[in-house]
């Protein structure tokens, strides 16, 4: 029995000290020192010895037993010391090399002139007004003295989702909408999107616009050409040109266009402008006395203006963008460029 301790002690102790896992090494401790292991059924059989072997076996199997604990002990501290080291050089970080550079993205160029011309309205008294993008034929016409028979309704330019439902083909029912629901003075602006069955070089079936409007007691013309004339000084810089051409609009009576001198050969003739020298930018006019009465506005009593313009076309001039494709588009190349 002597004999036989000594050669377990001895195996153990070697393949202890060839083991290369932990979980290697508890099988042998399980295998070894548990309840159904070699050394406890050794132990367990020492009371078929004579009362003179019992307490010399008895002292030597537990010297074993604590060895090969001490054993276990020492080799578990030394796999887990290697693992550390082993990750440790796996993960090194080289300080060395260069970071990273955080991805920070831009606003697109549409909402950087929304935003620019919002402000400027903003800054000369005027509030910022929405509405809904899906419109009733109510607002987006009939309000807007665009009878049935207008060509604007034509099929070809307006999506039609029922006989009395439309996507607006303009952001004017915004001012329907805001007239019904307060007394003058009003003075707003309503920026959104809005679409139009037209798709192609120059056209896109959903581009964004900006309308405002002013209505108070004794508003005149000369009103708009101020309020008008302020706003493009701020947004194209005060040394640039600017007309005022007769035009029609059903909502307005009289109207005009407004264009500034070409940005891009202040007048001398382009490409650009058509060889004119002058870019058409946006459309105005005093507020038609029908529009008044279909919000219940006396038009003896009170008088305005309103003006509309194409926020892609303003984006385009301000920035020398040469395609509206590229503002729908969401190439990362070319949106980040406005920073
Ligand atoms: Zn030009």
């Amino acid at each position: 029995m002597k004999d036989k301790l000594e050669t377990l002690a001895r195996d153990t102790g070697a393949a202890i000290a060839a083991a290369v896992s932990e979980s290697e090494l508890q099988q042998i401790r399980v295998r070894i020192l548990g309840k159904k292991g070699e050394l406890t059924a050794i132990m367990k059989g020492m009371g078929k010895l004579s009362p003179e072997e019992r307490p010399v076996v008895g002292a030597l199997a537990n010297r074993v037993k604590q060895e090969l604990e001490q054993a276990f002990a020492e080799k578990i501290g030394q796999l887990r010391q290697q693992e550390v080291a082993r990750r440790l050089a796996s993960e090194k970080i080289d300080v060395t090399l260069p970071g990273r550079p955080a991805w920070i993205g831009s606003r697109h160029p549409i909402t950087l002139v929304t935003e620019e011309v919002v402000g400027i309205f903003a800054s000369l008294g005027f509030g910022v007004a929405e509405g809904p993008e899906i419109e009733q034929d109510f607002y987006n016409f009939e309000a807007l003295n665009i009878p049935k028979d207008h060509p604007a309704r034509d099929m070809q330019d307006t999506f039609y989702i029922d006989d009395d439902t439309v996507l607006r083909t303009h952001t004017s029912p915004v001012q329907i909408r805001t007239m019904l629901a307060q007394q003058p003075p009003v003075r707003v602006v309503a920026p959104g999107t809005v679409y139009r069955r037209d798709s192609d070089l120059t056209h896109s079936p959903m581009f964004h616009q900006i309308e405002g409007f002013l209505v108070d007691r004794k508003v005149t013309f000369g009103d708009l050409k101020g309020i008008l004339t302020t706003f493009i000084e701020r947004f194209f810089g005060p040394d640039l040109g600017v007309r005022f051409r007769p035009s029609f609009f059903p909502f307005t009576e009289p109207s005009a266009e407004v264009d500034v001198e070409c940005v891009i050969c202040r007048g001398k003739g382009c490409r650009v402008c058509g060889q004119t020298g002058w870019l058409e930018i946006l459309g105005s006019g005093m507020i038609d006395p029908e529009v008044f009465r279909s919000v219940n506005y006396d038009p003896e009593v009170y008088s305005g203006f309103a003006f509309g313009m194409g926020l892609e076309r303003m984006a385009m001039l301000k920035y020398g963008v040469n395609d509206l494709r590229l503002f729908f588009e969401n190439d990362i190349r070319f949106l980040s460029q406005f920073k």
